[in-house]
């Protein structure tokens, strides 16, 4: 059985504001996108180095360098690469540079599948960079824009992953990550500094997040764990299905 997204998705990237946003909203759908021989590129936008609300003397530049390897080591680990376009954490805005590496990463991925943040988040960074992946998706298959890479032969379909708590976002596709969510938290737990700033922010961990919203979005959608999405309906980011999903 297989879902609307895992049907012939050759090459995946999946973008976030900070290295681990993806680990939260759709690292069980990449496991088993990557178990199908999918290629996995994850991509945050900024360097995440404002990550240190447990400990507010931290220099920000080794808290970008720690949040590298932390992400490096999780993607390795599934199988995938990760890619920063080190943006300015906190300061994140839409700018021409920005979706044209975002762009480039997508062109060089030869991406047919994107994942990105939904457009109401609960911080500015994830709004900025759902904003950034809109234009940088459409513009990987615009040659005539100035942009590292072949331009692709078709638009990526995109799809927006869940909002941190799950909040201002009603799912219209749910995949059931039963059989990942073991290992969805065991590459979480490689972002150590984030284990601890989450709880520093908001006395709860990237673990707890994935066990009760992935619980959560599984009971509405009649099984033990899901990741929930929404296609981005705007042209021409979508794609007609040969037959219909399950
Ligand atoms: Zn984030």
């Amino acid at each position: 059985m297989e879902s609307v997204m895992e049907r012939g998705v050759r090459s995946v990237v999946a973008i976030e504001a900070h290295p681990d946003d993806v680990e939260l909203g759709c690292m069980g759908t990449l496991l088993k996108l990557r178990a199908r021989g999918a290629r996995v590129t994850i991509v945050s936008i900024t360097a995440g180095d404002q990550g240190a609300a447990h400990d507010p003397d931290a220099d920000h530049a080794a808290v970008a360098e720690v949040r590298a390897a932390e992400a490096t080591a999780a993607a390795e680990r599934m199988g995938g690469e990760f890619v920063s376009l080190d943006g300015p954490d906190g300061y994140l805005f839409d700018a021409s540079a920005l979706r044209d590496a975002l762009s480039a990463v997508i062109r060089r991925a030869g991406a047919d599948l994107v994942f990105a943040p939904p457009p109401a988040d609960y911080q500015s960074d994830h709004i900025a960079a759902s904003e950034i992946a809109f234009h940088a998706v459409f513009t990987s298959a615009l040659p005539q824009f100035p942009i590292a890479g072949a331009a692709l032969e078709r638009t990526p379909v995109l799809y927006y992953y869940d909002a941190i708590m799950g909040l201002e976002f009603e799912p219209t596709l749910f995949v059931d990550i039963t059989d990942q969510v073991e290992e969805k938290k065991a590459l979480a737990r490689l972002h150590a500094s984030q284990m601890a700033n989450m709880k520093a922010i908001g006395g709860w961990d990237l673990v707890e997040e994935i066990e009760i919203v992935g619980r959560y979005r599984g009971l509405q959608s009649g099984t033990r764990y899901a990741e929930a999405f929404r296609p981005c309906l705007r042209w021409p980011r979508v794609r007609a299905l040969r037959e219909f999903p399950e």
